[in-house]
């Protein structure tokens, strides 16, 4: 089998933030695996702005550097490297100030797609968006990339917004959530929709309950501080994990188009019901004999901020009604994994008596690590001795099943820049969605912040804190292991 490549447009990409640490680590070496997969056309160019001083070829080694550092190892050729930064090109730009613009303005070619990725704090979003319109480098076709974190309310989200909006159609506005960039994830949509076997259980009358788990093995470490001011609701539940929820929640949009999707999306997140804080267990990871607890390494010892949380969803609608959606996240915990598990309902009667035992069929999305998907079902014990029932999986990994093509998966950000260029905003937040999600997120963060909420302490590389594992004991059921 061999992939098919789907060509696109030639380009200039300029990155504000091209120096910077997401920039190094994933936009650049993504860009590079692109190239090397024969998908950037010919005289496509990649164009790095930030305040330092720098010409091409010290972006060029800086860039060298992090290839090297960052794409998996046998991706780095260096023939093939070097024909890469050819086609990079830096301009020295301060997003507040004048300078560098008009520079900026001579490069960029006319008659080619032209896109801006605001890889930079988002206080700076409005001062770019204003100044790419003011020097007229951008035009009605131009796009801008903007990243995460989109507000950390209702208020500055629309702030945001506003300040692209001015300048700016919601149309070429790309509002990146890498979770929606991952294979398996766009997998749940085919599977979900390509599919006559899983859409007419896919509802409340047969699913008994949907588990939703992003679990990380590192704490905050050297970003406490910042990390302090946000927590897990707002730097993963609100964007990853709600995305996550829409796509498994939404009603089958008519086709698979960007309004199509994010009109469904945005059904879901409206429907999400209130919260009591019965339903919510936040936590924070405790010291170990070698390493800080999370309020050392938020530098702060009576920081209520948490490192964990565990949330029971419900959405009000026909297909949903009285189906709990869990979904727990957090750092320093046993295994690093993210996973969407649905559970579905026991068979309403056994024919084989209750001593052969009962099992749930369930199906896993795994997005990492070893992206794939699995689905439990019940066989029969082989061998004499009667009819007792064992789970198998019926396992499909991408590795397993693709064989080498598995390697060539690109990876999220990979995906999602070409998705810019070819001006597809099915995979990227709308920006209704996102204040949406806020308004709905907004009310949980003041509930507990008014009732000075205490986040329960939690063992480091542990399942997370035993009030989460209370909350689904209570309604008869139970986490699934964080395992990878
Ligand atoms: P970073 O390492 O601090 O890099 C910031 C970049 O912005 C640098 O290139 C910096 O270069 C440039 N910059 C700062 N102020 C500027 C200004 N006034 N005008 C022009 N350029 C300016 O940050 P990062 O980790 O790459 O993050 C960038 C954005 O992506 C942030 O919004 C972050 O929240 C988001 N994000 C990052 C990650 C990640 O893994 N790193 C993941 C998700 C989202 P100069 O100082 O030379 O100007």
């Amino acid at each position: 089998m061999v992939s098919r490549v789907i060509p696109v447009d030639d380009f200039d990409l300029v990155i504000f933030g091209g120096t910077g640490d997401l920039a190094r680590r994933k936009i650049l070496p993504g860009l590079y695996r692109r190239f090397c997969s024969g998908q950037m056309p010919e005289h496509a160019r990649i164009i790095g702005a930030a305040r330092g001083e720098m010409d091409d070829a010290g972006f060029r080694d800086l860039i060298r550097d992090a290839i090297k550092e960052f794409a998996k190892k046998n991706d780095c050729d260096d023939e093939k490297i070097g024909a890469f930064l050819q086609r990079l090109h830096f301009v020295t730009i301060d997003a507040k100030g004048e300078g560098g613009w008009s520079d900026l303005r001579d490069l960029m070619r006319d008659g080619v797609v032209k896109a801006f990725y605001f890889s930079v704090a988002p206080s700076l979003f409005g001062d770019l968006a204003k100044r790419l319109h003011e020097f007229q480098i951008a035009d009605d076709e131009s796009r801008i990339v903007v990243e995460k974190p989109f507000g950390r309310d209702l208020a500055t989200a629309k702030a945001l917004n506003a300040g692209l909006a001015a300048h700016f159609d919601e149309t070429q506005i790309y509002r990146i959530d890498h979770y929606l960039g991952k294979e398996t994830v766009q997998n749940l949509m085919a599977v979900r929709f390509g599919n006559i076997l899983f859409e007419p259980l896919w509802n409340a009358q047969y699913v008994d309950h949907i588990q939703i788990t992003v679990a990380e093995t590192v704490g905050v470490g050297g970003r406490g501080e910042y990390y302090d001011k946000s927590g897990a609701m707002r730097d993963m539940v609100q964007n990853h994990l709600m995305q996550l929820l829409c796509l498994i929640a939404m009603e089958p949009p008519s086709r698979f188009e960007p309004d199509s999707v994010r009109d469904e999306k945005l059904k879901v997140i409206r429907a999400l019901e209130d919260i009591d804080h019965h339903h919510i267990v936040r936590g924070q990871y405790d010291a170990t004999d070698t390493e800080q607890s999370y309020r050392e390494d938020a530098g702060d010892p009576r920081s209520r901020t948490e490192s964990y949380i565990a949330l029971r969803c419900l959405i009000s609608n026909w297909r949903w009604a009285g189906t709990p959606f869990y979904l727990r996240t957090g750092k320093k915990l046993k295994a690093r994994t993210s996973e969407i598990a649905v559970v579905f309902k026991d068979a309403p009667h056994s024919i084989f008596g209750e001593d052969a035992g009962r099992h749930a069929n369930v199906l896993t999305i795994r997005l990492q690590p070893n992206e794939g998907m699995t689905l439990k079902v019940t066989i029969k014990e082989p061998g004499p001795g009667g009819m007792r029932l064992i789970d198998v999986p019926l396992d499909m990994s991408f590795a397993d099943a693709l064989g080498e093509e598995a390697d060539d998966i690109p990876d999220a950000y990979e995906r999602l820049i070409m998705d810019v260029i070819r001006g597809n905003q099915t995979l990227f937040m709308r920006g209704d969605e996102v204040e949406a999600a806020w308004a709905w997120t907004d009310p949980l963060i003041n509930g507990w912040e008014a009732r000075n909420d205490v986040p329960k302490l939690y063992d480091a590389y542990s399942s997370g804190p035993e009030d989460a594992a209370m909350m689904l004991h209570r309604e008869g059921r139970r986490w699934r292991e964080v395992k990878e």
